[in-house]
């Protein structure tokens, strides 16, 4: 353990991350960064991104993570290949612990550890992602414009997915595992109401086909047993996200999915001196360049922090 008190530590390496770290770098925090098990974050398991602004000719996920974590280091930012596995939030000054045990403390801490999205857990789901399999229809619906699409889950998310997916491919299938769905009201209205959306209810899946890309998807009733294809292209997993917000237990305020609570219109965390940025506390908009914004928006809440503490 070295003596040391950072005067800003980031644990996360995504767009909030490095976000917060080109800030806090700038700003003279000479921020530490534990990039986690997944350094890059999401957009590493994502081909083309065509909605960050300023790339107009599009950029892939890890080319663009290249970039952000060069911009982060240009400015000095301490990356450090870790995972961190413990926090500790009780004085003033936080402690934090990496996998290899080594502990650091720092007097503000910004939280951009992401969230991952759930998965059904199939073989061929597995070996189709990205060739047509993608948990997320903003960032790859429309490398499906025109064709034939299925969206699994029965949720808001699902249901935004498939309304979304609708105004680029003509058919969209949602795949619903009960006979009901649990989006809110006006989400559900809003698939009824969409006539090139066919809700499968009572449809679970059984195998995404497909060699190099989707070709189908076979599906089972399972109430009947019964089992048919479905001709698709693209295949969207909308089964809710888990936030990776475990070690932040009995610390900070969560809601009952795990997402870190901040003060609206902040970054703050209940506890002063610690932030929250990306979609570990985003449940709606999860997109990288939300969370960049959030992760900026952390830096300078933790700036301003250090200033109000006298800290130097
Ligand atoms: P949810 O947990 O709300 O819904 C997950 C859905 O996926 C459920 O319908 C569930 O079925 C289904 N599901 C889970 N596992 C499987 C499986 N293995 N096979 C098939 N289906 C499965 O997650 P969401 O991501 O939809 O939403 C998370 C939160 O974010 C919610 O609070 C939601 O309201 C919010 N949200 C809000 C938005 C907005 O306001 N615009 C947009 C998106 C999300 P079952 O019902 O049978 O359990």
């Amino acid at each position: 353990m070295s003596d040391k008190i950072h005067k800003c530590l980031i644990i996360g390496s995504g767009p909030a991350g490095y976000t917060a770290a080109i800030y806090a770098a700038r700003a003279g925090m000479d921020p530490v960064l534990f990039t986690g098990e997944e350094p890059g974050g999401q957009l590493m398991i994502t081909t083309d991104v065509e909605n960050y602004p300023g790339y107009p000719q599009g950029v892939n996920g890890p080319k663009m993570m290249d970039d952000f974590r060069d911009q982060a280091e240009r400015f000095d930012t301490k990356i450090h290949y870790e995972k961190i596995v413990k926090v500790d939030f009780t004085g003033p000054v936080h402690k934090v612990w990496t996998e290899s045990g080594d502990e650091h403390h720092a007097h503000t801490i910004i939280i951009s550890t992401g969230a991952s999205a759930k998965w059904l857990g199939l073989e061929s789901e597995k070996r189709l992602n990205n060739k047509g399999v993608s948990a997320c229809a903003v960032c790859d619906g429309f490398f499906f414009k025109g064709q034939k699409v299925a969206v699994v889950g029965g949720g808001d998310t699902a249901a935004e997915e498939a309304t979304y997916l609708a105004k680029l491919c003509p058919e969209v299938h949602l795949l619903v595992r009960r006979d009901e769905m649990r989006a809110s009201k006006i989400m559900q209205e809003r698939v009824m109401n969409t006539p090139n959306i066919t809700v499968h209810w009572h449809t679970e899946t059984v195998e995404i086909l497909g060699d190099e890309e989707v070709t189908g998807v076979r599906v089972i009733n399972n109430q009947t047993k019964e089992e048919k294809e479905i001709e698709i292209n693209g295949f969207f997993v909308a089964i809710g996200h888990k936030p990776n917000t475990d070690i932040f237990n009995n610390w900070l305020d969560m809601d009952e999915a795990g997402y870190l609570i901040v003060k609206p219109g902040t970054t703050k965390t209940k506890i002063d001196g610690v932030f929250a940025s990306g979609d570990a506390q985003d449940k709606v908009y999860r997109q990288a360049v939300t969370a960049a914004g959030t992760g900026c928006m952390a830096a300078l809440d933790a700036e301003r922090y250090l200033i109000n503490q006298g800290i130097q």
